[in-house]
């Protein structure tokens, strides 16, 4: 844990006219709920913040408060580094290393501007200027509660903000029920749902939205791919660019499978590795201290969470799966 202080804090947004927020590759529900509540919170504060983002995401946070606003490096890049250049502050929200940012990463890296991390990811880089960082957080999100409520102002957590906030909490938890969820998490939800947000909308708003194409990718997945690792509490999924194709692949349609063989009695580590063009990207799930952080870390070119970590590999699929499957035996 490393946080700056408050009065620290209050003297920098006094600076600051022009904020940028951005946040990792691939964004998910943690990434834009926290990066759009900030913005939104910093908008009220009279700051021209903007969001940038690295690449695309998916479909089903589109309807976050101010979606819109969001700038897409990939599709925009000429408008990002317009933005880029006249910041006076950048926020980096839920990551800790540039490598998670591909070509905004290096931008950024050349970027004179001083750095906000706001993240609860494990070992952060020292690019920062200023920390609010946390591993014990089970989401951005409530570390961005934390950080509005510590600058004093509760009272700015807004419908709009809150649900920001509310999604991301929720994604990053898988609905309330990882071990990092405490009396404080319910808590801050519960400060949240005074503002008059519907709980049962944003549930159905991010986990029913499936595509016909994805659900059968789900039902093709758990079917005919999935892999139990023999002697070992260890079960895997490998999708080819050829598979994920058939069923129209669309970002974000395989999010959430990893954790499906937890429901596999004894279950504890799961693996999902998923082909794509230039890469092979792996995903990493345990259960208690088994620590996939370190795991990805090591063998794969990763990092993240003890129980919830990612991965690259650039070799083939098989490759990448013989690997795990050699590597995976020392966890135990
Ligand atoms: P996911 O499997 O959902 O992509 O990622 C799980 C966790 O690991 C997330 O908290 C994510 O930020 C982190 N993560 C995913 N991929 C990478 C990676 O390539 N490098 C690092 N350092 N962290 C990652
Ligand atoms: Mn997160």
């Amino acid at each position: 844990m490393r946080k700056d202080t408050f009065p620290r804090f209050k003297q920098l947004l006094k600076k600051t006219g022009k904020p940028v927020i951005v946040t990792h590759w691939s964004p998910d529900g943690d990434a834009m709920g926290s990066s759009l509540a900030l913005y939104l919170y910093l908008r009220k504060k009279g700051k021209k913040a903007e969001v940038i983002v690295p690449n695309a995401y998916p479909d089903f946070l589109h309807w976050l408060p101010s979606n819109k606003q969001v700038i897409n490096f990939q599709t925009q890049e000429s408008k990002a580094l317009k933005m880029l250049s006249t910041a006076d502050l950048v926020f980096t929200l839920d990551f800790n290393s540039y490598t998670r940012l591909e070509k905004l990463g290096t931008v950024l890296d050349n970027t004179r501007v001083p750095k906000v991390l706001i993240d609860h990811h494990r070992q952060p880089d020292s690019y920062p200027d200023y920390y609010f960082y946390d591993v014990n957080a089970c989401s951005t999100c409530e570390l961005v509660y934390d950080f509005i409520v510590g600058m004093g102002d509760r009272k700015l957590i807004d419908r709009k903000i809150a649900s920001c906030l509310y999604t991301g909490l929720m994604t990053d938890t898988g609905s309330f029920r990882f071990p990092c969820v405490s009396a404080k998490t319910h808590a801050i939800l519960a400060e949240l749902l005074k503002t008059g947000i519907k709980p049962s909308d944003i549930h159905s708003a991010v986990y029913d939205s499936y595509s016909l194409d994805r659900l059968k990718l789900l039902g093709f997945a758990l079917n005919e791919k999935l892999k139990l690792v023999e002697g070992y509490p260890v079960a895997y999924f490998t999708l080819s660019e050829k598979e994920l194709d058939r069923f129209h692949y669309q970002k974000g349609d395989t999010e959430g499978l990893v954790n499906y063989p937890f429901s596999i009695k004894g279950i504890k580590v799961c693996a999902l590795f998923n082909e794509t063009e230039h890469q092979v990207k792996i995903s990493f799930r345990s259960k208690g201290n088994i620590d996939m952080n370190k795991f990805a870390r090591a063998y794969f070119n990763g990092g993240g969470h003890i129980n919830a970590a990612g991965g690259k590999s650039t070799g083939s699929l098989q490759a990448a799966e013989s690997r795990f499957v050699e590597l995976v035996k020392t966890l135990f």
